[in-house]
């Protein structure tokens, strides 16, 4: 790193604290504290200036580039605008003040909303119930995996422990199976980036808990056949999972119940426009049919008709218990109701049809320079390969990736789906301008003469930023996560 750490931009006496001398009567220190317990000098705590602090986590917050600085065109990660009135309205005291433990009765707008956001994700996506516990989109599935397993083993059906996923589903997806003490197994795609109907019919069986797929997939490719599948995976016993991270291509065109799915879960942060990166907070909702309601994790909100009063439900003896303390990321489901009310049914279709319609744009752009492994219309986003003559120049995708960061723009999720060799996946969302689509797609072709006639300008990029390419694997296994004084072993 070229700048100084924060700790090393003081000196003694320098303090940043102005804190009054306490005029309360106390006990002394050493009635406190046993003895043994104290300190016997100071710790050698750096001191730095007010003024100093301020600048410096300034100026790194400038390194971070999020939506609100520029385009970020992350595959499956939807990293759309997020309106700023989401954000007015999560932060009204009303919400934003509430305590978990307040009695219902002081409650109720917040039990109101979360239960009629459940109902409007119960509308986008033919569901029937949902919670809103799940933090995550892996958190949603784990509670999804655990619902499945609780209703087989309700039905005496217990030698049902096998999930089945397409190998271009989500990391996720297997992970969650093995979480759940299932096991997953994996089928190939066909050569159209679909399903393998023959390899699915293979491999379900009597063992066969779930299968769990994503539609439209990772490559961007709607499931054509999703109605066949789900009567396949019903015939054998099998439920049907929809990882549902990414709806950004089918809102108010289609919906996933509709298709045959059983669960689904759905990301806030990355559809319903709350902001993610950098580890949360996120909501990943779980929406069920009526079968799979006695389920649920507890509490449920319940409307009384009667009273007018909402309530946390507690009682139900089939339910899988808790997933989480208290009652969800509340924060994001407020933003996820407030985005879902400002857009209204026809602006959800809106959504979908520009999400398409932008990606393709830029896929047509792109086309011929860079290389689609499935050459057609697709939905969200597309996977492409980087130009002909790179591989023979010595560059990869990563150093695509790289380069990008010099024209000012954050790069594409790359290396996924596993299944395309040198993947760059691109998601422009519908929240993106021609133009800027236009000037992204600039970037991406001359990227693509650069590489040929100038591969070390590619090859040692990114040129522009504090810190080049850092040592991941390094970093990965051997992170320096704390700052210690000098004398104290410096930097460990
Ligand atoms: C993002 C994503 C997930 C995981 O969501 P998290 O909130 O990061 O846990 C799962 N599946 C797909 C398809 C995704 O895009």
């Amino acid at each position: 790193m070229t700048e100084p750490l924060i700790f090393e931009l003081g000196a003694p006496g320098r303090s940043s604290s102005f804190m009054p001398e306490c005029d309360v009567p106390v006990a002394p220190v050493e009635e406190m504290i046993p003895g043994g317990l104290l300190r016997r000098t100071p710790p050698p705590l750096p001191e730095v200036g007010e003024p100093e602090a301020a600048r410096h986590f300034t100026r790194l917050s400038a390194y971070n580039h999020g939506v609100d600085t520029g385009f970020y065109p992350l595959g499956s990660c939807t990293m759309k605008y997020n309106p700023k009135i989401n954000e007015f309205a999560a932060r009204l005291p009303g919400f934003a003040r509430l305590h978990p433990y307040q009695p219902e009765d002081q409650v109720q707008g917040a039990l109101e909303l979360i239960y009629r956001t459940g109902g409007y994700l119960g509308e986008i996506t033919g569901m029937d119930h949902f919670t809103l516990q799940p933090a995550a989109g892996a958190h949603g599935e784990f509670t999804g995996l655990l619902i499945i397993k609780a209703y087989h083993d309700s039905r005496g059906d217990t030698g049902r422990r096998k999930v089945i996923v397409p190998d271009s589903s989500h990391g996720t997806n297997p992970a969650t199976a093995a979480l759940c003490g299932m096991e997953a197994r994996q089928i190939k795609s066909n050569g159209r980036g679909l399903v393998d109907i023959d390899a699915l019919r293979g491999a379900l069986g009597e063992d066969t808990a779930a299968v769990m797929l994503t539609n439209p997939n990772t490559l961007g490719l709607f499931e054509k056949d999703i109605t066949v599948i789900a009567g396949l995976v019903h015939r054998a016993g099998g439920l049907l999972y929809c990882d549902g991270a990414n709806m950004n291509a089918i809102l108010g065109i289609t919906r996933p119940g509709d298709m045959g799915f059983d669960l689904i879960h759905l990301n806030l942060h990355k559809t319903f426009s709350t902001p993610h990166g950098g580890g949360g907070p996120g909501s990943g909702p779980l929406g069920v049919k009526s079968f799979l309601e006695p389920f649920l994790p507890t509490p449920v909100v319940a409307y009384s008709a009667e009273g007018g009063s909402y309530r946390l439900d507690c009682n139900r003896p089939l339910s899988i218990g808790r997933v989480r303390s208290f009652y969800g990321n509340f924060g994001v489901a407020v933003r996820a109701y407030t985005y879902i009310r400002a857009v209204g049914g026809e602006g959800m279709r809106e959504i979908s049809q520009n999400a398409v319609l932008n990606a393709n744009y830029l896929l047509a752009l792109l086309r011929g320079t860079y290389r689609a492994p499935f050459d057609r219309f697709c939905m969200h986003e597309f996977v492409a390969t980087p130009p002909a003559g790179f591989k023979e120049a010595g560059l990869h995708t990563v150093d695509i990736a790289k380069r990008l960061m010099d024209y000012g723009y954050h790069p594409p999720t790359v290396y996924f789906p596993l299944i395309v060799e040198e993947a760059l996946m691109v998601e422009p969302t519908e929240t993106e301008s021609r133009d800027t689509l236009d000037k992204f797609a600039e970037a991406m072709l001359k990227i693509a003469r650069e590489g040929l006639e100038e591969p070390r300008l590619v090859k040692e990029a990114p040129h522009s930023t504090p810190v080049s390419r850092p040592d991941e694997v390094t970093a990965a296994r051997k992170p320096v996560l704390r700052w210690q004084p000098a004398g104290g072993g410096g930097v460990v």
